[in-house]
């Protein structure tokens, strides 16, 4: 059909954008510095990029909320600079919790149609933690699903909160891991589901995965319940190292930060917000209120962050050699921060990669 056509052409243009671009042209990125620890893991990607020559100028906006007409939104010049810019790095946001309040992620997320939500997740060689190999490329459905904000009280003390699944949006995330697992040289992609009990939703998406997988005869497609997939990515994380697994919004909230715990924490695992006219990257973790302002954040996600955001704009040299620095500077095991069992602050982490440009 016209649409699928359209929706396949956008994941083929998304996934290859990195080979679009001219490495030799100054390129101006968004950056929002964010809240808590965002402001001191920006600074370190700043510092790093300008000491690697990255041909990259910041233009940085402020996410703070404000209130119009008694909703809070995003200022507008934060919008427009990623809509001119359509590339941004994008520190964590606190989020209120309770009732008026919407989540300023959730509103970036909306805005800009950032449909699939990319989350690596990767043992670093060097550094030991209880599993050595994880590899793993998770795909998150970013715009609907338990995140969609449809919620009401029916009578007091009944709510309900709306899971929406729309093939369109099903058919866009599932096409976009099948041309990430292609262009990335991954051979099975594994739709992570509970269509046992949410024969309905679920049940959708994994028929439109169904689907799309047979546009893709190359790659083998399987099929994982989620409660199975957590068992078996603990006992045996090497079985995911070549696949893509894709699965709808909460599932991918919450598997990606189990893949974190298998690798050595939430100071480790960066993720693109993929969009057909944006992308935002930002690292998994949030705001890590408990140790702002003290210069112990671990600014490996964000760097690491930064790193897919260089190669989706296609400066693959400065991206390689920033995470060869990254890595090696964590494998070498001198200078760690706290998280990962080190006592350096912040800073001393990141004269160490710098050094080790
Ligand atoms: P969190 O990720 O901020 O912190 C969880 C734990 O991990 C804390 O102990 C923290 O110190 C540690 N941690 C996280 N990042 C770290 C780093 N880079 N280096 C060292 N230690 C690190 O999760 P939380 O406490 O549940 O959330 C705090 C706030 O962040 C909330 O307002 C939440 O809504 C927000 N949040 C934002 C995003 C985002 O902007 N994408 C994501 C998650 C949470």
């Amino acid at each position: 059909s016209m649409s699928s056509s359209l929706a396949r052409v956008a994941a083929t243009q998304a996934a290859k954008r990195s080979l679009a671009s001219v490495a030799s042209e100054m390129h101006t990125v968004t950056l929002i510095p964010g809240d808590g620890i965002g402001p001191e893991i920006s600074e370190s990607v700043k510092k790093i990029f300008a000491a690697a020559d990255v041909p990259i100028q910041w233009e940085e906006v402020s996410v703070a909320p404000i209130l119009v007409k008694g909703k809070t939104t995003i200022p507008e010049d934060a919008i427009l600079s990623i809509k001119k810019n359509k590339i941004a790095l994008k520190g964590p946001l606190a989020t209120p919790i309770g009732k008026g309040h919407v989540s300023l992620n959730l509103t970036l997320r909306r805005t800009f149609d950032l449909y699939a939500n990319l989350r690596p997740c990767r043992s670093i060689e060097g550094f030991k933690t209880p599993y050595d190999n994880v590899n793993s490329v998770l795909i998150r459905e970013n715009t609907e699903g338990e995140y969609s904000g449809i919620e009401h009280e029916v009578v007091p003390g009944v709510v309900q909160s709306i899971k929406l699944i729309t093939h369109e949006a099903s058919e866009r995330v599932a096409r976009f891991a099948f041309e990430y697992a292609q262009s990335s040289g991954r051979k099975i992609v594994t739709a992570v589901h509970k269509a046992n009990i949410m024969r309905l939703s679920d049940g959708m998406f994994l028929e439109t995965c169904r689907e799309v997988a047979k546009e893709y005869p190359d790659i083998h497609f399987d099929e994982q319940l989620l409660d199975r997939a957590c068992l078996h990515i603990v006992q045996n994380p090497t079985a995911y190292s070549d696949r893509v697994m894709v699965m709808p919004n909460l599932y991918g909230d919450i598997l990606s930060d189990l893949g974190a715990g298998l690798i050595g924490g939430l100071g480790l695992t960066p993720s693109g917000n993929i969009g057909q006219h944006a992308s935002i990257f930002e690292s998994v973790h949030g705001t890590a209120p408990d140790i702002a302002g003290k210069d112990l954040a671990n600014p490996t996600a964000l760097l690491l962050s930064s790193v897919m955001m260089l190669r989706h704009m296609g400066l693959t040299g400065k991206a390689d050699q920033i995470e060869n620095a990254v890595l090696s500077t964590i494998a070498k095991g001198e200078t760690l921060t706290g998280d990962l069992g080190g006592k350096a602050t912040n800073s001393q982490f990141t004269e160490a990669v710098i050094k080790a440009l």
